[in-house]
């Protein structure tokens, strides 16, 4: 097959003006953290109703920060999702917390709600919920929780830039929210990330983290007081960011668009009857930062992969479940933990979604899963 006949599951798309922005910056003189950094920033923040945000070198960085500026650490309990990336629970470990996971609701893939209480103990700190593919999680009932029993909120919000909770932009309210601009992510700054942060927060102090806890007065002092890291963000970076977000709408509408024509094809071809799960059919709240399946249990994931594969389709799991990695096993987890986190990170598939995408291949998407469903009897 040709190389340009492949479908990937995700690409980003970089405009004509950026990829120009990109080329003024690196003739400018200055290439790290600088003005395009704090044009960014500014940008986000406008975009997250004026709220504080701070932009780091990773959407992992940026969970680690909040932990910091909560002061989690050892000793303390965190309570988040097993069906994530891993950063978003291996950042509790970073910080020398321990991750208590609550299993998630199989039709939204996100953390249970109606389980959380029955997890929190004195040492709770803080709850962590995954906006998993872009829908948000039950923020009304989380917020609630977290009210009740003292709590903070760190919002991993690296997939839902854009989506929406009861009419509001995900980051314009709430506790912490931190974004990802991976490539796979729904805008991108090729590495990146951003941490919205509440009124209470230290900003300076979460600045200082960014960049060895160095502070600086006058045109010579310095100071250190903290142990901060490197997690800097690039003036490269930031210009990529910076004009990605001009197409945000764009891209989160053409998604949508693309989302939908999944479920029209799909129900043509009568694929849930046939045992396939769809995700919640969310046009309003949801950026649609994935499209994933549940297939049946009779169908191998990695047999259903490499068929599509073949016809030049690539897939992605999204994701195993965190507990059964063997760095969590060593700490205790076991399977049958969480079964339903198991049971979809077992199967669950992501299907090719991304803005550049024509309406012609999630055709050959669907007509190629239904192929496949027929070759095992269904
Ligand atoms: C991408 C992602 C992260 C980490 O973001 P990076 O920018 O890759 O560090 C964390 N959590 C979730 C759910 C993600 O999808």
């Amino acid at each position: 097959m040709n190389p340009q006949d492949i479908l990937p599951f995700t690409r980003p798309d970089i405009d004509e003006d950026t990829i120009a922005g990109v080329v003024e910056v690196l003739r400018s003189g200055w290439i790290t953290t600088g003005p395009w950094c704090a044009r960014f920033e500014q940008a986000l923040s406008d975009y997250f109703g004026g709220r504080p945000v701070l932009a780091y070198s990773s959407g992992t960085v940026t969970m680690e920060i909040a932990l910091r500026l909560l002061g989690v650490g050892p000793g303390d309990e965190v309570i988040t999702t097993p069906l994530s990336w891993v950063a978003t629970s291996n950042v509790i470990l970073a910080v020398g917390a321990t991750p208590v996971f609550v299993d998630i609701d199989p039709a939204t893939r996100n953390i249970d709600a109606n389980r959380i209480e029955a997890a929190i103990t004195a040492r709770t700190r803080a709850i962590l919920p995954v906006h998993l593919a872009g829908l948000p999680a039950d923020l009304d009932a989380i917020y609630a929780i977290a009210a009740r029993h003292g709590l903070r909120v760190i919002e991993d919000a690296a997939q839902a830039i854009g989506s929406l909770w009861k009419h509001q932009r995900i980051g314009r309210f709430g506790d912490f929210a931190s974004f990802s601009f991976h490539p796979n992510k729904n805008i991108t700054s090729i590495e990146g990330g951003c941490l919205v942060l509440p009124a209470d927060a230290d900003v300076d102090l979460a600045r200082r983290l960014r960049l060895q806890g160095v502070q600086r007065s006058g045109l010579d002092g310095m100071d250190v007081d903290v142990v901060g890291g490197k997690s800097n963000l690039t003036d490269v970076a930031a210009r990529v960011g910076w004009g990605q977000l001009q197409h945000i709408e764009r891209f989160n509408a053409r998604r949508r668009d693309l989302a939908q024509r999944y479920f029209a094809a799909f129900d043509a071809l009568g694929v849930e009857a046939r045992g396939v799960q769809l995700p919640p059919r969310d046009f309003i709240q949801s950026n649609w930062h994935m499209f994933q399946i549940v297939p049946p249990p009779q169908v191998q994931r990695a047999a259903l992969m490499q068929a599509l594969k073949d016809r030049g389709i690539t897939t992605g799991v999204h994701y195993p479940p965190i507990h059964l990695f063997s760095l969590y096993r060593k700490r205790g987890f076991q399977p049958g933990g969480f079964p339903h986190a198991e049971t979809v990170g077992a199967s669950i598939l992501t299907l090719p979604l991304f803005p550049g995408m024509q309406d012609s291949d999630v055709t050959r998407v669907t007509d190629a899963l239904d192929a496949v469903l027929r070759q095992f009897g269904l």
